[in-house]
């Protein structure tokens, strides 16, 4: 069994359902599952469409990593992302990405893990750290909180239901 880290998205319709129903789907591949909560963020890269909402999942599974990516892409497809005429980085009913498989470090034309762009967003690195707040990068050997701490405001917000309403730096 790996522990595994998933980073999922939604900015189409209604986005917590889509969250939670991506997470639902995960339970043949994946077990001792933990949510994150919820964070809501303007769209970075792609600016002109309708704010993200985020969240990580933590869990074991026994598949290896081109089979998990196999697992999260057959959950894109069935909540009906559809991969061809998607823009890139704009947007969508659910994203899923490998954040991290272990300690592994891949790269490949397929997989790129710990992925590269997570270590700048913190629509990322706030829920992976409320899951685990002394998680460390596998490449780096640095704790993620010491990336975050480097980050300029990025106007992300936790979610209304947690009773915050005031943007973290
Ligand atoms: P996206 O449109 O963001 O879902 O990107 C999907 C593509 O990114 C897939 O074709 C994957 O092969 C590739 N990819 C590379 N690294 C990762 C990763 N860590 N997690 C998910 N997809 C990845």
């Amino acid at each position: 069994m790996t522990e595994i880290w998933l980073g999922l998205g939604s900015n189409l319709g209604n986005r917590e359902a889509a969250i939670r129903r991506a997470t639902d789907l995960m339970p043949p591949f994946l077990s001792d599952i933990q949510l994150s909560g919820l964070w809501e963020s303007k769209a970075r890269y792609v600016e002109d469409q309708p704010d993200f909402l985020n969240a990580v999942v933590r869990g074991l599974t026994e598949l290896g990593p081109e089979l998990l990516l196999e697992a999260i892409q057959a959950i894109e497809n069935e909540m009906g992302r559809d991969r061809v005429t998607v823009v890139p980085k704009g947007p969508r009913i659910i994203d899923i990405d490998i954040l991290l498989y272990g300690e592994k470090i891949i790269v490949s034309d397929r997989l790129v893990v710990p992925h590269p762009g997570m270590r700048e967003r913190k629509f990322v690195l706030l829920p992976l750290l409320q899951l685990d707040p002394s998680l460390v990068d596998p490449v780096s050997r640095r704790r993620f909180s010491s990336f975050l701490a480097e980050l300029p405001p990025q106007g992300i917000y936790p979610c209304e239901s947690t009773g915050y309403h005031i943007p973290y730096p």
